[in-house]
């Protein structure tokens, strides 16, 4: 993850105030985002009072557009980081279609679902597009 702070790639969406939006390359859950913390830190508390506000404040923002393009029934937001030891949020709407909504996405078996890269390039401009918006 700090590797992927650095980088543009195909799944970068976009800037925030201290963090950036990847998608998730799995999007069996569709919409799936990380919003990752700018600089490198793995616990909350390790940061300031103004930028854990300002992560929230991305993480929030991130979400309402995600809300605006997927019309979830629900937002999930998990910070986990057992994996992977970097404040990252994966943010998750969770549509009237998810096959298991009461549970977490995690203890539910799939295929990861890549996008082709046209329907890639459309889900993150329609993601920008609705940050731009908020
Ligand atoms: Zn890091």
């Amino acid at each position: 993850m700090c590797a992927r702070v650095a980088g543009e790639g195909d799944l970068f969406v976009g800037d925030l105030a201290v963090s950036r939006a990847y998608l998730n390359a799995d999007q069996f859950f569709p919409g799936w985002l990380f919003v990752v913390l700018g600089r490198h830190a793995t616990e909350l508390y390790e940061l300031s009072a103004p930028e854990r506000h300002a992560l929230v404040d991305d993480v929030s923002r991130a979400a309402r557009a995600l809300a605006e393009v997927f019309r979830p029934v629900k937002m999930n937001y998990e910070l986990l980081g057992n994996q992977v030891a970097h404040i990252h949020w994966h943010l998750i709407p969770r549509l009237s279609s998810d096959p298991d909504p009461r549970w977490p996405v995690w203890r539910v078996a799939h295929e990861p679902q890549t996008l082709a890269p046209g329907a890639l390039r459309e889900r993150i401009e329609a993601i920008r597009r609705a940050l731009e918006g908020g």
